[in-house]
């Protein structure tokens, strides 16, 4: 499956925010901080946006954020819009539902990028199979573990280490002795500390 692979950050300053696409970086030495310019030669003025520019770059750092391609984005997007409901918020529900969003929430990943790197790589079983597929739509109840063979693996050793500290959304439990996580319900709209505005998305698509 295709997916960006140059600089992060430059996403960040192209969205003018902080995506949160580096794990513990973007809290100790975030680029975006040192350098909160877009990318690019600097143009003499700045240019105002456009509502159309706005909405774009609203559509932009969602997509970013969950790390999908425009054409994958188009589908959560086409499916988000079939749901009953609010276009807007089941998009950012079925986008949290992602199993490598729900890998990145347990807090067994730093970033978003690398719980698709661990997912993708095989490492999680959901209701005891094992799936390797990023974009996955977790249901309520499922139960998300390591395979055996991860276990032994040093990177779980130091997941486990660390997972004290990490904090779990209300929607998801987190056994944190046997590192094995829970969806408890399906995630609302205010579970989900968005930082973009998911009507200007439906906008940008509805034109
Ligand atoms: Fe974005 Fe993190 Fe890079 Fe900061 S460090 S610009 S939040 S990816």
């Amino acid at each position: 499956m295709a997916r960006y692979t140059a600089a992060v950050c430059r996403l960040c300053r192209r969205s003018g925010d902080k995506l949160f696409l580096k794990g513990d970086k973007c809290i100790t030495k975030c680029t975006l901080e040192k350098r909160p310019k877009p990318p690019g030669p600097q143009p003499n003025r700045r240019r105002r946006l456009s509502d159309r520019g706005m909405q774009l770059r609203e559509k932009q750092k969602v997509r970013y954020t969950y790390g999908l391609l425009e054409r994958q984005f188009r589908r959560f997007f086409a499916e988000a819009e079939r749901q009953a409901g609010i276009t807007g918020d089941n998009l950012i529900v079925l986008l949290e539902r992602r199993l490598d969003n729900v890998v990145y929430r347990l807090g067994f990943a730093d970033s978003r990028p690398q719980a698709r790197q661990l997912v993708q790589h095989g490492h999680f079983m959901v209701n005891g199979r094992r799936t390797d597929v990023p974009s996955f739509i977790v249901k309520e109840g499922a139960v998300l573990g390591w395979t055996e063979a991860s276990r032994k693996s040093e990177y779980f050793k130091i997941s486990a280490d660390g997972i004290a500290s990490k904090m779990v959304p209300g929607w998801l439990s987190l056994d944190r002795q046997q590192m094995v996580g829970r969806v408890l319900g399906l995630p609302t709209p205010g579970d989900i500390e968005a930082k973009f505005d998911a009507s200007s998305v439906v906008e940008y698509y509805s034109r």
